[in-house]
């Protein structure tokens, strides 16, 4: 049966293969916090999102408890998802320039999501195991997405993640191949890999990261992609 973008989704959403993380997601929906104590939160693993015909790949690292966990989409309903987003609708990625929520009228264009664990860990720290886990879905989708020429992996670990699963496929990964946020890497076959800071509060507010520095790499992906 061949595979598509419908079914890893599915599959991402059904997935109980890390127990502590399916534990801490569904105990996090239970208790959640004051400020969203009125609402339903999704608690299941969160599946990537945006356009099956995307030219740009951004890989995060996991969804936030009470962020994507709670939404049920990728980079939702918190500060991180309000940071990156901003970035992308300047960039032209994104329809909106906020994501609130699954039915918010959020769309990408040119552009997928995809986080390299997919369920909310506890400290935002999946461990080694579960990131390998579930590299099954990032490898599928990687696939899955035939127009693929940029990836932006937002921080270290989405880097690390990313390269892990280019590797397992086979495909050969530049040696010295070093993050840093700007820092842009041939991998071959027309497409280019862009390092940024991930866009978590501790970037954002310290202003390690801001809308112009990251716009900075956005630009350049953008320049990149005008190439054909
Ligand atoms: S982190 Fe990934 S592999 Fe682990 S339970 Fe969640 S979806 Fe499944």
């Amino acid at each position: 049966m061949s595979d598509n973008l419908a079914r890893v989704c599915r599959d991402v959403v059904r997935c109980e293969r890390c127990p502590r993380l399916r534990e801490w997601c569904r105990e996090v929906a239970r208790t959640k916090v004051k400020r969203f104590r009125d609402q339903e939160y999704w608690g299941r693993p969160v599946p990537g999102f945006g356009d099956p015909r995307a030219r740009l790949l951004v890989v995060g690292l996991a969804p936030a408890a009470h962020g994507g966990n709670r939404a049920g989409r990728v980079f939702t309903g918190d500060r991180s998802g309000d940071f990156l987003f901003a970035g992308l609708h300047r960039a032209g990625f994104a329809s909106r320039p906020e994501s609130i929520g699954r039915d918010d009228g959020q769309e990408l264009r040119d552009c997928y999501i995809a986080p390299v664990a997919r369920c909310a860990p506890p400290a935002n720290k999946p461990t080694p195991e579960e990131m390998a886990l579930c590299r099954e879905y990032l490898t599928r989708e990687w696939a899955l997405l035939p127009d693929l020429r940029a990836v932006l992996v937002l921080g270290r670990i989405a880097l690390d993640g990313f390269l892990a699963m280019l590797r397992e496929t086979g495909r050969p990964v530049p040696r010295g191949l070093a993050f840093g946020h700007g820092a842009v890497h041939d991998l071959g076959g027309g497409v280019r890999l862009f390092c940024s800071f991930h866009v978590s509060q501790q970037n954002t507010f310290t202003g390690r990261l801001t809308p112009r520095s990251f716009d900075a790499v956005l630009a350049k992906v953008k320049r990149h992609l005008a190439r054909g």
